[in-house]
């Protein structure tokens, strides 16, 4: 049913928002996060190795909170404490997708999740196993975007796909420009120059001299992790 993968190794990254269902109080739905898995999972057997990162803003987003008064830094690790929320809740539905998947946390957190290190992730990666990026980098003052440029070059993925709820990149904000034009390619370059915002600067710089290319594309629609896995041409693809 799946076609072969055109990569070896990826980095996805999750938002947060993406777990949560719209409308609902939940931060973090059980059947969105089961659809994710699944969807996961078919790239997976497909033989494309990943490495996933996920947000946390369903719960918290440090900067948002040190706006109404709290200390940032503080505010911040309340932040990556919280994706690890979702990473437990991710790692439980691909094990129960039949994916093996190992969280490792850059914040020690041992009764949990593994520490984040780098030659253990790559090698769980090497025998096929889901390594979850929990914590962000473990640093204030970052965000979990940050995270998947660092992890993705750390691991040596291809690509970082950021999993998103557009299907690309405009040229316009879609929402309010109705014949905004959506990119099927484009450089880093030009998304500075005309100022699109694919990434927060410091996740797009660290994709940008790492060479790492970005895709950005909808994950709302049914099947569309799957194919941005197996890397079908969905989305914009910034190189
Ligand atoms: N965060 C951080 N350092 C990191 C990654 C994340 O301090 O390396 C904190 C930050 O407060 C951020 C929150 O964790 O707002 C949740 O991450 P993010 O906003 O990137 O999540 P997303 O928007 O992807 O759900």
């Amino acid at each position: 049913d799946t076609s072969a993968p055109a990569y070896q190794r990826i980095l996805l990254k999750l938002s947060g928002e993406a777990l949560r269902s719209p409308g609902s109080m939940d931060n973090i739905s059980p059947e969105i996060v089961a659809r994710i898995a699944e969807e996961i999972a078919q790239a997976h057997r497909a033989g494309v190795q990943i490495g996933l990162v996920v947000g946390g803003g369903n719960f918290w987003r440090g900067a948002k909170a040190s706006v109404r008064g709290m200390d940032r830094a503080t505010a911040d690790y309340v932040g990556m404490l919280a994706t690890v929320m979702n990473a437990l809740a991710l790692q439980s539905a691909l094990e129960r997708a039949g994916v093996p998947c190992v969280v490792q946390s850059a914040i020690e957190m041992k009764n949990v999740a593994e520490s984040f290190i780098r030659l253990k992730a790559r090698t769980y990666l090497d025998n096929n196993k889901i390594v979850i990026f929990a914590a962000g980098t473990g640093n204030p003052f970052f965000s979990t975007d940050t995270t998947a440029a660092l992890r993705a070059s750390e691991i040596n993925a291809e690509v970082v796909m950021k999993a998103t709820s557009v299907d690309g990149v405009y040229d316009a904000d879609p929402k309010k420009v109705s014949d905004a034009k959506r990119f099927d390619a484009i450089s880093y370059q030009e998304c500075l120059e005309r100022q699109l915002k694919v990434m927060d600067s410091t996740a797009f710089t660290l994709c940008m001299d790492n060479k790492k290319p970005i895709i950005v594309f909808d994950m709302h629609t049914p099947g569309n992790i799957t194919r941005a896995l197996l890397g079908e041409p969905i989305g914009t693809t910034i190189s």
